[in-house]
């Protein structure tokens, strides 16, 4: 099987090309199709199974599919993940997948000066990648806005509970619309973390790889 097959916008097909993917993983045949058509879902993947393309193709897909004007200081895709370099690898992963939309993709993590994110903030952004202490800075520093967010990622339950992201992610999800799409990831499924999904999910397509 190829991507072709999926339905997904023929600039991201371009960019899949460019990369030098010729079939989807695993996790990226199971999932794509449900996501792309809107569904939650519940993905119990590690690092290396190609889960970072099982979410941003569909993300891509219908952000481009549905043009929206651009709040100001706000976002329509949140991508949370619990440290500063898988962020940052995430967010190179929607450029490059991307390159061919004109939509824009920003990091933000901590340990660094806030004010450049600030201003990288101010127009609004289309995807937002982000470790959850910077996003919380962000928003009470008024510089960021997630009230208009669509879709909503949580890459990495188990290491964000792990680092003790609790209390900052039950905090950030009280922020961002009930109505709205979740895709939740973990590499492990222990009570904890399948309670937590249970809260953030509806009727979530379950895929394990
Ligand atoms: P991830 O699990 O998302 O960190 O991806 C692991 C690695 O697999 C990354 O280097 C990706 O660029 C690569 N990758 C993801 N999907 C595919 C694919 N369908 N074909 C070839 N390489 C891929």
């Amino acid at each position: 099987s190829s991507f072709s097959g999926f339905g997904l916008k023929a600039p991201i097909l371009k960019a899949l090309a460019e990369e030098g993917y010729s079939q989807p993983t695993p996790i990226q045949a199971q999932s794509i199709p449900d996501v792309m058509a809107g569904r939650d879902l519940l993905g119990i993947a590690q690092t290396g199974t190609g889960k970072t393309a099982a979410f941003a193709l569909p993300i891509l897909h219908r952000l481009a599919e549905n043009p929206h004007t651009l709040q100001r200081r706000g976002c329509r895709a949140l991508v949370l993940s619990p440290t500063r370099e898988l962020a940052s690898q995430i967010a190179e992963s929607f450029q490059a997948y991307g390159r061919h939309l004109r939509l824009s993709t920003t990091v933000v993590f901590g340990g660094v000066p806030l004010g450049r994110q600030e201003r990288a903030l101010a127009q609004g952004v289309d995807i937002l990648v982000a470790t959850p202490g910077r996003l919380l800075d962000l928003i009470d520093r008024r510089a960021l806005t997630i009230s208009g967010v669509e879709i909503f990622v949580l890459d990495e339950a188990d290491q964000m509970l792990d680092l003790g992201f609790i209390h900052a992610l039950r905090r950030i999800v009280t922020m961002i619309p009930k109505q709205r799409q979740t895709l939740f990831f973990s590499a492990t499924m222990p009570g904890t973390i399948s309670g937590l999904a249970d809260q953030l999910l509806g009727n979530p397509v379950k895929v394990s790889v």
